[in-house]
């Protein structure tokens, strides 16, 4: 007998349940990857992940060949290429990951009218993508959590199954075909500094970093030039890494950097229940406030300015530099980017969200929407009115400059006094530094944005 394992967002062999049970019921599978057309007529082809997806599935071909299997990869319409393989597989049942976004789930419902008129079943497995699944915890009277803190704590109560281990032999039927893997080197446009992807790259990171950096997480994980961050999240939105397996693996290690870094595993969690609620928040205001966000045409040469890193404001350009560099940006200077621009701006946040899309290796719409919304006090903050200052928050989290020296080696030479606010230094050393004026008066964007919300 024969099953199809249909990869999607789990690009990986270890604690993978829809190939395990597919393997306890069939004496072969076929691990599936199909390039569907229709991710990137959605535009959500960004080179940084083409380029990371392409390692992902390299990895993940390599590891199945050294149990004795391979990776079918095929490119098409997606029902049609599982219908097609599972035709010529003779395969009796398909396996996959309960999906969140809007496109999971059109893509869940399609298969399975698809594979009932083939007498097909369909297994679709939960907490594969999350470590809790969407909707398993809910509040009284809603179908959601809201609100991040109650969520964190009836998550953390919830048993989770025990993390798998990766299978020792895979045996794919001879008879199914495959297309040649996607290769990085033919991906234009990839950030110079991209990280590897991959299951095994991702479980290096890990382990190196479960060595170095968790237990200084909690202290570290706002400093921006520390970088004591996991990076973690492209193995994470790749699925290359097992959110169940990162949980059971930091809580075993204990202590408080354990505690800070699964906590952050939670709000990956609980943005996932709330799209999976609402998928409609992925373009549309979780919560309606009603903005009359600037015109995208007024506002243009400021967006060009964000975008590209010459605000004149070094902290928010520095972030934005390493984005381009990295396809990567430290989380505390995504919040103070995001508010720079919807709240100092008051530039629409799908603005900035597209600008993340485009070049995030980690992007994806579950969490870059709803961060988004986040800070732009459309979402699930509690606090929408807040508004991050790029000096204060430069100051405190790069207290000496030096992510900002990083990546803005115009203000290299620049006295530590002065790094953060350039414009503060005598006339004579501003001319010597090529280095733009402040794009806006941060009060100037303030008063404007309280004007707009109502709380002037
Ligand atoms: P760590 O600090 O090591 O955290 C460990 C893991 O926890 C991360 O890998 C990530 O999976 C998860 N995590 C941490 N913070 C958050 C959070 N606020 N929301 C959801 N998950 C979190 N994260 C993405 O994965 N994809 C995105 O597209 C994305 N867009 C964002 C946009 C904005 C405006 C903001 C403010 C945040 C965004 N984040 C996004 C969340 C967060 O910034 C990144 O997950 C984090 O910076 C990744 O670095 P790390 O792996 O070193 O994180």
């Amino acid at each position: 007998t024969v099953a199809v394992v249909l990869f999607t967002s789990d690009l990986r062999l270890h604690d993978h349940p829809p190939l395990r049970a597919a393997q306890r019921a069939a004496d072969e599978v076929v691990p599936l990857f199909v390039l569907d057309p229709g991710i990137a007529a959605a535009g959500f082809d960004a080179p940084n992940r083409q380029a990371f997806l392409a390692d992902c599935l390299a990895d993940l071909d390599e590891g199945l060949r050294e149990r004795g299997g391979r990776l079918v990869v095929r490119s098409g319409p997606v029902v049609r290429e599982v219908a097609a393989v599972v035709a010529e597989s003779g395969a009796r049942e398909v396996h996959i990951a309960a999906g969140v976004t809007g496109y999971a789930h059109r893509r869940e419902e399609a298969l399975r009218a698809e594979l009932d008129g083939m007498g097909v079943a369909l297994h679709v497995h939960d907490t594969v993508i999350t470590a809790v699944a969407p909707g398993a915890v809910t509040p009284t009277g809603s179908d959601h959590y809201a609100v991040f803190t109650p969520y964190l704590r009836r998550w953390s109560q919830e048993r989770l199954r025990p993390a798998g281990g990766a299978p020792r032999a895979v045996r794919v039927p001879d008879a199914v075909r495959g297309k040649r893997l996607p290769a990085r080197s033919a991906v234009k446009g990839v950030s110079p500094a991209l990280p590897q992807g991959g299951e095994t790259a991702g479980r290096h990171r890990f382990l190196s970093w479960k060595r170095s950096g968790l237990d200084s997480y909690e202290d570290m994980h706002d400093d921006l030039a520390g970088d004591g961050t996991s990076r973690l999240s492209p193995y994470l939105h790749f699925g290359a890494l097992s959110p169940v397996e990162l949980v059971e693996r930091a809580r075993a290690h204990g202590g408080p950097g354990a505690d800070a870094f699964v906590r952050q595993l939670c709000w990956r969690d609980f943005h996932h229940q709330v799209l999976a609620a609402r998928p409609d928040a992925s373009s549309g205001d979780y919560r309606t406030r009603h903005d009359r966000w600037r015109r995208t045409d007024e506002a243009r040469e400021e967006i060009e300015a964000w975008r590209e890193g010459r605000t004149g404001y070094p902290v928010v350009d520095a972030a934005m530099r390493q984005l381009r560099h990295e396809g990567w940006m430290h989380n505390r200077a995504r919040l103070l980017v995001a508010s720079f621009l919807t709240k100092t701006l008051y530039v629409d946040w799908r603005v900035g969200a597209a600008h993340f899309l485009d070049l995030l290796v980690d992007g994806d719409v579950v969490n870059n929407q709803l961060n988004w919304q986040w800070v732009a006090g459309t979402g699930t903050d509690t606090r929408p009115h807040r508004v991050l200052n790029p000096v204060v928050q430069g100051k405190r989290f790069d207290p000496r400059g030096a992510y900002v020296r990083r990546w803005v080696p115009e203000l290299r030479g620049v006295d530590d006094r002065f790094v953060h606010e350039p414009w503060r230094m005598s006339e004579g050393e501003r001319a010597a530094v090529d280095y733009p004026e402040p794009l806006v008066d941060l009060a100037d964007g303030l008063a404007r944005f309280r004007h707009a919300r109502g709380r002037d």
